[in-house]
């Protein structure tokens, strides 16, 4: 059975991108294009998508994460790109090209060749010169934009692209969901204001409706999610995630609200602390060498991971380079995991996992820290270092903790007892909201309500930089009374070929893909059952395509003199909505047999002074 039903399935003419232009449909013959499908499932296929692609003939791998894009997949992808192109125009934006090498001195102005770290893709030229595979395209279009606008006149603008992009990620995965190299739509916006008409809002907005009707056209069920920001930077984000079981991203959802935001994001409600309560007992140290995990210790203490502190080490910035070091220790249950945005929110300042030598150096033993070796460090010159607490991990009761000496751990530590008067000292330490909120959490749109947690493969992601990019660029220009103003920056994203298999993995049965007719690489599939050109099922099925292009529709002819089975089976891994045989018995009744790729038998007898119309009505 399909996985979804497409809306946009049932009916190619309302969503045929050629009907709508009156142009004619291509007619394409199996043998002259290249579709080679396979029984081999490669072996390092983690996803249905991934599998069917690669068995329908669509992509091959070239190497890591590098796929070609073979003539079935880069017709879905020209599809879903000219769905993407018209909402872009609707949005108002104006389509660009630039380049996808890049000047590294671009990327170091904003700070983006450091926080990129690895996934950067570096090279460098003849001249000695370095440069970068551009992962996304902010600094190339600010400087662009700084050299030809000078005059909040010529705000607000909007232009994207549809273009390759170079991440040179981890672990890419699962083909076109996670490549290394990929397609991706990116626009950006310009503006003055972000309230006023012509606002940075104002242009959200309509990227917000522009993502919706694409992704909506793509038959695609998603949510919308606050989000973090990322690497990009900006103050406010939303993602577009498919809503689907195999995602890689964890969306958290209040059932009461609505509120949805991705884990990296989402705020949970107030949860109450308590961090009196007595002893539960003796301070028990404990010899726990070579275990390198919270389970791990969990297991050889007898002791759940929700009955463990957790404490993590990271530095916070310093303004100036002389300064003291400064630390925070974030403290969560064994079973949590600390949130960076949350506790650098908390902290009030940027912070980053401290790396194990300048945290060895300060006086941390890192693997067995505690919350006491704010205690510890305090009484050293050394550095400055502050606790937060989780709220769930500031409360009474039994706790297992780190020994701040190596290979031990200890039993009944107690808050108060451990820390006494300092836990009362703002300087020193606070409970706050610093980790990943989960399935359970109070929903902090409504007390009564409990997140419920999904999965979902992100799509699209809208930003509101605000001036990071233009204050970093030096992109000012004069407003209505002639002062300086910094152009406030908006960009929006989407996985081009990301989608086009999002698509797949939403949309498919264990015979193959189920395209909605919006994207599908053609609208009819013809076989005929014999293909000597004589043959009156092959001219039946020429003048039957010519007739289905000229009424917009775009034709796959299976020409190939293969076994019905053969073809049957192709037909259903590659997808085309509609399917139309045409042999002998049928002809002798003046008919084709018609299906849907979702119906289940052979399909209906059609008239073929009908079948025209009946495909238009899908
Ligand atoms: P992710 O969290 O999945 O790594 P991202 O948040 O870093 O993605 P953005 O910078 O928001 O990605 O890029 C815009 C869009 O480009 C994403 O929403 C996603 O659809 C797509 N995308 C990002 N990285 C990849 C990739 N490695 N392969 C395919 N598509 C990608
Ligand atoms: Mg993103």
């Amino acid at each position: 059975m399909p996985t979804t039903e497409h809306p946009a399935a049932s009916s190619p003419a309302a969503t045929c991108v050629n009907s709508q232009r009156n142009k004619p449909g291509d007619i394409h013959y199996w043998s002259r294009t290249l579709i080679p499908t396979s029984k081999q499932t490669p072996s390092d296929a983690e996803s249905a998508s991934h599998k069917l692609l690669v068995r329908a003939g669509y992509v091959r791998r070239v190497g890591a994460g590098i796929y070609s894009y073979l003539p079935l997949a880069w017709r879905v992808l020209n599809n879903l790109s000219a769905i993407i192109r018209e909402e872009m125009h609707t949005a108002g934006a104006a389509e660009m090209l630039m380049p996808a090498l890049e000047p590294i001195e671009l990327m170091d102005k904003t700070g983006r060749a450091d926080d990129y770290g690895d996934n950067l893709f570096r090279l460098t030229d003849r001249h000695g010169r370095e440069l970068a595979l551009a992962p996304t395209h902010e600094e190339i279009i600010t400087e662009l934009m700084a050299a030809s606008v000078s005059s909040y006149k010529q705000l607000p603008i909007t232009l994207f692209q549809i273009q390759t992009k170079f991440r040179d990620e981890f672990r890419p995965r699962s083909a076109l969901l996670r490549g290394r190299e990929f397609i991706m739509k990116d626009a950006y916006s310009f503006h003055l204001t972000l309230e006023d008409a012509g606002g940075l809002n104002q242009t959200y907005d309509a990227m917000h409706r522009a993502y919706t009707n694409t992704f909506t056209r793509c038959g695609l069920d998603f949510s919308v999610v606050e989000a973090e920001a990322g690497p990009i930077g900006g103050s406010a984000s939303h993602e577009f995630m498919v809503n689907c079981e195999s995602g890689e991203d964890t969306i958290l959802k209040c059932p009461a609200t609505g509120y949805a935001a991705n884990v990296e994001k989402c705020e949970t409600g107030p949860r109450a602390h308590d961090l009196s309560g007595d002893p539960t007992g003796d301070l028990d140290k404990i010899h726990t060498p070579d275990l390198p995990t919270i389970e791990e210790v969990g297991k050889f203490l007898k002791v759940k991971p929700n009955r463990m502190l957790k404490t993590l080490v990271f530095r916070i910035a310093a303004e100036d380079k002389n300064a003291t070091p400064e630390f925070a220790l974030a403290v969560v249950r064994g079973d949590h995991d600390v949130n960076e945005g949350k506790l650098r929110t908390a902290v009030g300042k940027p912070i980053r996992m401290a790396d194990d030598d300048e945290a060895r150096t300060a006086g941390f033993t890192i693997g067995y820290v505690s919350p006491r070796a704010v205690l510890i460090t305090a009484q050293s010159s050394l550095c400055k270092t502050r606790l937060l607490i989780d709220p769930d991990a500031a409360q009474p009761g039994f706790w297992a903790a780190g020994a701040d000496e190596k290979d031990h751990h200890v039993k009944h530590f107690n808050w108060r007892r451990e820390l006494g008067d300092s836990l009362d000292d703002p300087n020193l330490a606070a409970v706050a909201d610093i980790r990943n909120a989960v399935a359970g959490d109070p929903s902090p749109r409504d007390p009564n309500a409990q997140l419920v947690a999904a999965r979902g493969i992100e799509v699209g992601h809208i930003f509101k930089l605000g001036c990071k990019y233009s204050d970093a660029m030096g992109f000012q220009i004069l407003d209505q009374s002639q002062q300086l103003q910094s152009v406030i920056m908006g960009c929006y994203g989407i996985g081009v070929s990301r989608t086009m298999q999002a698509c797949i993995e939403m949309s498919h049965d264990e015979n193959g893909i189920i395209w909605p007719a919006a994207i599908a690489p053609y609208h009819i599939h013809i076989i005929p059952m014999k293909v000597e050109p004589d043959s009156a099922a092959m001219q039946t099925a020429e003048t039957l395509a010519a007739d289905l292009s000229a009424a917009g529709l775009d034709v796959l002819l299976d020409d190939r003199n293969e076994r019905p089975g053969v073809k049957f089976n192709d037909a259903d891994l590659v997808g085309v909505p509609l399917r139309i045989t045409i042999g002998d018995k049928a002809l002798a009744e003046n008919s084709v047999e018609f299906k849907r790729r979702t119906d289940p038998g052979k399909g209906d007898l059609i008239p073929l002074s009908q079948i025209v119309n009946h495909c238009l009505q899908g």
